[in-house]
């Protein structure tokens, strides 16, 4: 199976996290997002455990929230020991009303508004990770009108292409996020952010791309990093305390996928990041990552009723289910391709070769093209999506009028709401 919370029961049912699927469907209806919390942790303590046993004091891992936020995850992060990393108003105004400390938040975006600037000081966001020249000084401006010091990280592009989707490659020269090393910029803007006593200069940060499985691009990451932190401390006098390799390690979303092992993969970049500071005599700065996928992909999973079967014969066959883009954009955003398995058929052959489409207007609203169901598979039956915890619910959106779906939460074979679903009012409620 594509994750050990997946299995099948003596009904031949799809179990996921241990708990019936058509159960589930029945309770709480469908379209249906799970998200399996002891997964959620699980996976937190890959990174914690190898964080503290590869990593300097002062090392932390961050979840990346947009990759699915809402109250309660940020309770159950920070419960694993995390920070997390937010980007725009309403993830820190989330974490904040979820009790998140939010000292332990870097404060991430390409274009922090005003507003956001106020709102993160406001709360006592410990860390902005800064963007630009323009964002420095209006950072530095707003922590100098309030007599404070903000902490602060740059973020700089390596020029390192991760080989991944280009809407998810972040870290070349070109990209909208950061500055770069080879243009000179990210020099001038360390020089910056050290004359500017408002604020305090804690490290850098890097983020390559997203779904990542290169052989060695976070090691050459760490390296490409740590030779320019090391020429800043020639030029500059400069040491930095930090540095943060942003997210991005790849997960499984289909057979055919590579497993990722992420301690073994941070045992990989630990041996970058100590060979090289010791080369360059750079003392090993505090580590920080920022896997968001990697944290909440493999817990979620996401339940669909099939509607019409549409046999065009000789060419395609399509199965629809009563949800789609809206619940699930990566298909036609990336190509993402997840698994698609039928729920409460699991036993029987899959010999209907099918796409498996959403319910909107818009030939581009495919779930998974080329699946296998049964040939049985007709109106009313159940079917799984999995892999969805990440970059679903985060970017659903309620196109043609669709009520975004619920989020249940499975803990020890217990089942709770954590998100309810929208309801044809919530629709109008801003309708004036
Ligand atoms: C998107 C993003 C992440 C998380 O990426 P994942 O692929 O979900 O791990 C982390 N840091 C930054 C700056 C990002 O933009």
């Amino acid at each position: 199976m594509l994750c050990a919370n997946i299995a099948v029961n003596g009904e031949g049912r799809l179990t996921f996290a241990g708990q019936d699927t058509t159960l589930l469907a029945q309770k709480f209806g469908t379209p249906l997002y799970l998200l399996d919390e002891d997964r959620i942790r699980e996976n937190c303590r890959a990174y914690t455990q190898a964080f503290s046993r590869l990593f300097p004091a002062g090392s932390k891992v961050l979840y990346a929230s947009k990759a699915n936020a809402f109250r309660r995850i940020y309770g159950i992060v920070q419960e694993e020991g995390l920070g997390v990393d937010v980007v725009s108003g309403g993830e820190i105004y989330t974490a904040k009303a979820a009790g998140f400390d939010l000292k332990n938040a870097y404060f991430h975006g390409n274009n922090k508004t005003d507003d956001e600037i106020c709102l993160a000081m406001d709360c006592g966001v410990g860390t902005f990770v800064v963007d630009g020249e323009d964002e420095l000084s209006a950072v530095a401006a707003e922590a100098a009108r309030r007599g404070i010091r903000q902490k602060i990280l740059l973020r700089i592009t390596p020029g390192i292409d991760p080989h991944t989707y280009e809407a998810v490659a972040t870290g070349k020269v070109d990209s909208k996020f950061g500055v770069a090393i080879e243009t000179g910029q990210a020099a001038e803007l360390t020089k910056a952010a050290l004359a500017l006593p408002s604020v305090e200069l804690y490290g850098f940060h890097c983020h390559v791309g997203s779904q990542v499985f290169g052989e060695d691009v976070f090691e050459r990451g760490v390296a490409v990093m740590l030779e320019f932190m090391a020429e800043m401390r020639e030029k500059l006098g400069f040491t930095a305390a930090a540095l943060d390799l942003g997210g991005g390690f790849g997960v499984r979303y289909d057979e055919g996928d590579p497993l990722l092992d992420v301690g073994r993969k941070l045992e990989s970049v630990s041996a970058v990041l100590h060979e090289t500071c010791a080369r360059l005599g750079y003392p090993v700065p505090a580590f920080l990552m920022e896997p968001g996928r990697a944290i909440v992909a493999d817990a979620g999973l996401t339940l669909y009723t099939v509607g019409s079967v549409e046999r065009i014969t000789g060419y395609k066959n399509y199965v629809s289910v009563d949800g789609g883009m809206t619940d699930n954009p990566r298909y036609a955003l990336y190509g993402a391709l997840h698994t698609v398995l039928p729920a409460g058929k699991m036993n029987e052959a899959r010999l209907l070769r099918c796409d498996v489409v959403g319910k909107c207007c818009e030939s581009g609203d495919v779930i998974r093209p080329a699946a296998d169901l049964p040939e049985s598979t007709s109106r009313g039956d159940l079917l799984a999506v999995c892999t969805t915890g990440a970059y679903n619910y985060s970017m659903a959106s309620n196109y043609n009028r669709v009520p975004r779906p619920p989020i249940v939460l499975l803990s020890g074979g217990r089942a709770t709401l954590a998100v309810r679903r929208e309801t044809p009012e919530d629709l109008i409620q801003f309708d004036q």
